[in-house]
């Protein structure tokens, strides 16, 4: 190696370094190499199920932490959230109780819960390390900004909540934010408007704006539970109706936070998917059909337009390379959903 002359004599600091930068590169290799399924001698990529938002007694929900999380851990799910308004509970004691290796992990959280012009503003701190207080603005996009940089600056990883809410965040809002990743796309809650209507756009047509602007945004899908005691009731906000799944190398905090925010994850209220392969070149969805369903798989780009439909399983989009970018929504034949992230093609000329 053409190198090694200058190596020797340099004594033992410079065998460190060197030692410490191929280190280095191995684990990088390995990371790259956990992104894609098939390559050699990575840890295997698992699904991991999990709810990002969710209240307790700590703020307006109707059961201590510990029934909420039991909840989850006996209903499938792999990783919770607690994201009370302006709360922080503390997780040390629930995963004591509740956590087990590979099967189910508490992550700390806060529903930073922000007010600005009569309009409520909710941002999701996910794994913040200290509580982080609602921080104001003068507009909503400057609110809105202010309390992401807060979560970023407690560790913590943001997510913007149900823009409809209260109708208080629009597109044009959420594409003055910079540093944050993640919005619900969909909120189980009965009164987010996750639809639109009424002359508004509703979470999809919204996102298609934001992702035709240029901003990568990953859609989540969360229950925002308040009441496990109300079962049946519409009026409530129960748990089980949106969820993510998550691909990551193991069930910890960071490779949970890395995999959403590297959008390795599907939003969804009930289908589920055997895998995704999300590339420049192709986009394709398998989905784990159930006996009695039938499913569309529909390929949206620019503008929200749709640029194939599929019925086939696996559902497969050769992209062109002018779409601005391609995401995939899955629809079954009974109302559930499942939203494939977004690939960003690069810059394209407007198509006016
Ligand atoms: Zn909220
Ligand atoms: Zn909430």
């Amino acid at each position: 190696m053409r190198e090694r002359g200058s190596w020797r004599g340099r004594g033992p600091v410079l065998t460190a370094v060197v030692i410490a930068a191929l280190l280095a590169l191995g684990a990088r290799a390995g990371a790259q190499a956990a992104g894609r399924p098939g390559g050699s001698a990575e840890p295997a990529l698992r699904w991991y199920k999990g709810n990002t938002h969710t209240h307790t007694l700590n703020s307006d929900g109707d059961s201590s932490p510990d029934e909420v999380a039991r909840w989850y851990r006996e209903h499938g799910y792999h990783f919770l959230v607690l994201s009370d308004h302006n709360f922080l509970t503390s997780t040390e004691g629930l995963n004591a109780l509740f956590g087990a290796d590979e099967r189910f992990l508490i992550l700390p959280g806060e529903e930073v819960t922000d007010r600005v012009d009569g309009k409520p503003l909710h941002v999701n701190g996910l794994a913040v390390r200290h509580l982080v207080q609602p921080q104001g603005g003068a507009t909503i996009a400057d609110a809105l900004q202010r309390n992401v940089d807060a979560i970023r600056a407690a560790s913590g990883v943001p997510h913007l909540n149900h823009p409809n809410f209260g109708w208080a965040v629009s597109a044009a809002d959420i594409l003055r934010v910079k540093n944050d990743r993640l919005f619900e796309v969909f909120n189980g809650h009965p009164m987010v408007n996750n639809a639109g209507g009424g002359g508004m756009p509703g979470l999809e047509e919204m996102w298609d704006i934001i992702l035709t602007s240029g901003k990568l945004l990953y859609g989540l899908a969360t229950d925002d539970a308040h009441h496990f005691k109300r079962p049946g009731d519409p009026a409530a906000s129960g748990p089980g109706r949106g969820w993510v799944m998550v691909r990551a190398p193991r069930l910890s905090p960071r490779a949970i936070l890395e995999a959403l925010e590297a959008g390795d994850f599907y939003a969804t209220t009930g289908v589920e998917l055997r895998d995704v392969q999300r590339s420049a070149a192709r986009v394709s969805v398998e989905i784990a059909a159930t006996t009695y369903s039938r499913y569309t798989t529909r390929f949206v780009g620019r503008d929200g337009r749709v640029l194939a439909e599929s019925s086939a399983n696996p559902a497969v989009y050769d992209i062109k390379g002018d779409e601005g970018y391609v995401r995939a929504v899955v629809l079954e034949s009974n109302g559930a959903k499942a939203w494939v992230q977004p690939v960003m093609l690069g810059a394209q000329p407007p198509k006016r």
